[in-house]
Parts: C-alpha cells; sequence; structure tokens
C-alpha cells in the first residue's frame, strides 16, 4: 500500500496506468532497471544519450549560450540534424515571444500527495499565453490520438493551470496561483519530423476532467491491496522488469513490437527520470 507523502509524476501515473506490478517495483519497492528493455540495446542506449545531449543542447540554447559553440556538441548525424532543426524551429517560434523558461518545475498538492513536473520549456507570448513544449526525439511521430491519452499531455497542462499563475504578470504573477485554463497550450515537436508538431490546447472541460482523473487514480493506487501484474503481455516484451514477473528473459525486439510508440518511450528523455543533468 502506498503512503503519504510521495510525489507523483506523469511517469509514475504512466507506469500504473500500464502496469500496477510496474509502478510497485519501479516506485514501492525501487528496482531500478534490472534488464535491458529492448534489442539492441546498445543501439537504443546510444538512442537514448543522443536524446539526453539533445536536450542538453536545446536548454542550452534557451539560455543564451552562443550557437556556434553548441554546434561544435552536435557530433553524431542524428545530433547534427536534430540540432539544425531546432535551430530552424526556434528562430520561427521562439524568437519575440515575451518570455522563455527553459526546465521550469512545478508542483502543486494531489489528494494526500503531491504533483510534480518538469517542462523542458514554458513559452509566454504577448498575450500571456503559456506554451509547454517538449521536445521529442522519437524515431516514429507519434499519433496525435495517442498522445492525448498520454499522462503527460494531461498532467502537464493541468498542473500548469493549477500552479502557472507566476508567469502571468498582468494578473500578479503570484507563485502557487491558478490560472484559467485556456491560456495554456501544449506542443510536442519532434527533432525528427520538426514540420509536424502536435499541438494541445486547453480548456476548463478538459482540466476539471484530467484533475478529477489524477486524483481518482491517486486515491485509488493509495488504497489499492496489491498491485496486479498487467493482462496486456505485449508490455512485457520491453519491460525491464520480465524477470520478477516472470514474463520472459529475451528482451523485445523494438521494431517488432506491435505496441512501437509505448516501446519508444523507454528511450524518451525524462527529466523527472534522469534527473539534473551535469554541464
Ligand atoms: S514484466 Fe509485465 S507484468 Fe511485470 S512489471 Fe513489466 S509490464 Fe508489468
Amino acid at each position: 500500500m502506498l503512503q503519504p507523502p510521495f510525489t507523483f509524476s506523469q511517469s509514475s501515473l504512466q507506469d500504473y496506468a500500464d502496469c500496477p506490478r510496474r509502478f510497485q517495483l519501479r516506485y514501492i519497492d525501487k528496482l531500478i532497471y534490472p534488464a535491458a528493455e529492448t534489442e539492441p540495446a546498445l543501439e537504443n542506449e546510444k538512442h537514448m544519450l543522443e536524446g539526453q545531449q539533445f536536450h542538453r543542447l536545446a536548454q542550452q540554447h534557451l539560455l543564451g549560450i552562443p550557437t556556434d559553440k553548441l554546434g561544435k556538441l552536435a557530433n553524431t548525424p542524428n545530433l547534427e540534424r536534430w540540432w539544425e532543426n531546432f535551430l530552424a524551429f526556434s528562430q520561427i517560434n521562439l524568437t519575440g515571444l515575451t518570455g522563455l523558461y527553459p526546465e521550469v518545475t512545478l508542483s502543486a498538492p494531489l489528494g494526500d500527495f503531491r504533483l510534480v513536473a518538469k517542462y523542458d520549456l514554458i513559452a509566454v507570448t504577448e498575450g500571456e499565453k503559456l506554451i509547454i513544449y517538449d521536445w521529442k526525439t522519437y524515431r516514429k511521430r507519434p499519433r496525435n490520438e495517442w498522445l492525448a491519452t498520454r499522462w503527460q499531455t494531461r498532467a502537464y497542462r493541468s498542473l500548469l493551470v493549477a500552479a502557472g499563475g507566476q508567469f502571468i504578470v498582468s494578473e500578479g504573477g503570484s507563485e502557487g496561483r491558478s490560472i484559467v485554463p485556456e491560456r495554456c497550450e501544449m506542443v510536442y515537436w519532434f527533432s525528427n519530423y520538426p514540420d509536424e508538431p502536435a499541438h494541445f490546447p486547453y480548456d476548463e472541460v478538459q482540466y476539471k476532467r484530467d484533475w478529477d482523473a489524477m486524483t481518482r487514480l491517486t486515491g485509488e493506487i493509495q488504497s489499492a491491496p496489491s498491485y496486479p501484474l498487467t493482462d496486456d503481455r505485449q508490455k512485457c516484451a520491453y519491460c525491464p522488469y520480465r524477470s520478477y514477473c516472470d514474463r520472459g528473459i529475451q528482451a523485445g525486439d523494438l521494431d517488432e513490437i506491435e505496441a512501437e510508440m509505448e516501446a519508444e518511450t523507454l528511450f524518451d528523455v525524462n527529466f523527472e527520470q534522469i534527473g539534473e543533468i551535469e554541464f
């Protein structure tokens, strides 16, 4: 049984939604990656490291480090391409805005717990609309319908509504204050598909739905007498906890996994999981 204090993130909510046992092993028993998630392991690890490096470059660029200095660090074919794509995107979409806040962390109470999110970028437009940008280095462009159901899309927007008051200067800019949902939008930008970002505006109805759902879900996690294994064995193919669940030893092949976007998320750079990045 999960007891407060515990801080939920989009990752832990998603883990519970995917498989309650995975949530237990990762967040209650605190077992970390005992097995390779997918094959080929080396290639996937390289992709993840490149994803981390790309996020560093994007952050440093947004903090004002000169582009020519940073460009030298884009030293693989993937990184070079992503970096060029990002600079072009940034030039068109991120110049002339009222404020750019890279790597912002927000948190708010959620039932008996707290919810935290670390954002790649919160951009403030002239009309004080807040745009959450999230950089994705996915190999495949996911469908918008799939993204819309992810806990990241729901938790990031709703937490910004609950705790984003500091960004609205015209209303006093108070930390911890809520804002109207219609001010928020989330944009996923894909380094491999720079011209196909996914936009998710927000409104009061969606906000209430998301916040209520998160409150219900965390209540369910808190009172769960046990954390059962998922019935969807496809999720086990790329899960690092297979050996604990007797769900196979061999890692799944990323190219053969049908639920390929879910496997892609394993190589997603997620600041909630990797913690602080050293520069
Ligand atoms: S191996 Fe399967 S059942 Fe076990 S934690 Fe992973 S997804 Fe859940």
